[in-house]
């Protein structure tokens, strides 16, 4: 059993998300029109942090255009049926900025909390600006349930850890096991004890056979950033359960290798920024704001990883992933 007050500082730990990726798009590292609409006191991160931020976004954004594009023949137009799943889904608004770019998907469900999902639908429900984007002869949003339904996006509500509920919300959202899935897992599994991280992963890989994993979160607890950074979030009554289980980049590959995927591969983010981020991106991105913490950029860096992991029953991710 696990205390109130963990589970309340673990939903915290979505506030300071938000705000930072408020911080980001203020100083013009990302295009975001919505985020600001789910933060109540707008903060402004160092430069480092914003950095970190922005080279989080551009991975996750840059993977996911490959799922996105990933199966379309050259002579098709129509996009094929995907879906994604975010789990942990917090205030991510990246199905409103998806749908602006006329790149969302057949279907895109967001989990989370009650707690969590209730102020996100409520956020939705009192702006007109997301508000009209899902609002259709067959949505519905319920404060009082957490849930929002429309053709295209659910969010709903539930404890990742009860597999046998999350089996069930999953298909009551009409998520299709057969079509071509991308899962979204960022700062979410690490706050699970080990062997919920590992059945979630393995239900995942079980249910989706043409899917793409995505993992974001902590490595290395054991050098001094990595103990000072336990520390704060201690502090904040917050624990990163898993990641004794997997402290390390190898662990993380090692998690999806054994939970049934066919192929996975984790990279600290200093490798990420320095060889996946695009060049050009990065010579924007790096003129936006005096940068002198280049010690301790490397030291943050490297205790943040990306592990992706691949089922490819239908053969469409041939070209899939970094490089
Ligand atoms: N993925 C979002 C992002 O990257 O902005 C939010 C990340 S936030 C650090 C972690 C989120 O995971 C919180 O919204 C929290 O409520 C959710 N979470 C943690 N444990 C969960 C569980 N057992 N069931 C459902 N959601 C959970």
């Amino acid at each position: 059993a696990e205390s109130r007050s963990n589970r309340a500082a673990v939903q915290a730990t979505n506030d300071d998300a938000s705000a930072s990726k408020l911080s980001c798009v203020k100083k013009g590292y990302m295009k975001d029109d919505y985020v600001h609409l789910f933060v109540k006191r707008p903060l402004r991160r160092s430069p480092i942090i914003n950095r970190g931020y922005f080279s989080r976004w551009a991975a996750f954004r840059k993977l996911l255009a490959q799922f996105l594009e990933s199966g379309i023949s050259s002579n098709e137009t129509a996009q094929p049926k995907k879906q994604i799943l975010s789990l942990g889904a917090g205030f991510d608004t990246t199905y409103f900025q998806l749908l602006d770019e006329g790149k969302a998907p057949f279907l895109y469900v967001e989990l989370d909390f009650k707690e969590v999902t209730s102020k996100k639908a409520a956020v939705i429900e009192n702006s007109s600006q997301l508000r009209d984007k899902i609002l259709g002869a067959n949505s519905s949003i319920s404060v009082e349930e957490g849930q929002v339904l429309s053709d295209h996006y659910k969010l709903l509500p539930v404890d990742l850890r009860d597999i046998p509920k999350l089996r069930d919300v999953v298909s009551f959202a009409g998520m299709d096991p057969s079509l071509p899935t991308f899962i979204i897992a960022e700062c979410v599994l690490i706050y699970l004890d080990p062997d919920s991280s590992r059945a979630i992963v393995n239900w995942a890989s079980k249910t989706f056979s043409t899917a793409v994993f995505f993992l974001y979160e902590q490595i290395h607890p054991d050098d001094a950033f990595g103990h000072q950074m336990i520390i704060n979030l201690e502090s904040r009554g917050c624990a990163l359960l898993s990641i004794d289980a997997s402290p390390t980049l190898l662990a993380k590959e090692r998690l999806f290798l054994e939970n049934g995927w066919q192929r996975a591969v984790a990279w600290d983010m200093l490798k990420v920024y320095g060889s996946f981020v695009d060049t050009q991106e990065k010579r924007r991105i790096e003129r936006l704001e005096l940068f002198d913490e280049f010690e301790e950029w490397h030291m943050m860096q490297e205790h943040y990883c990306v592990t992706y992991a691949v089922n490819d029953a239908m053969g469409i991710f041939g070209d899939f992933g970094f490089t």
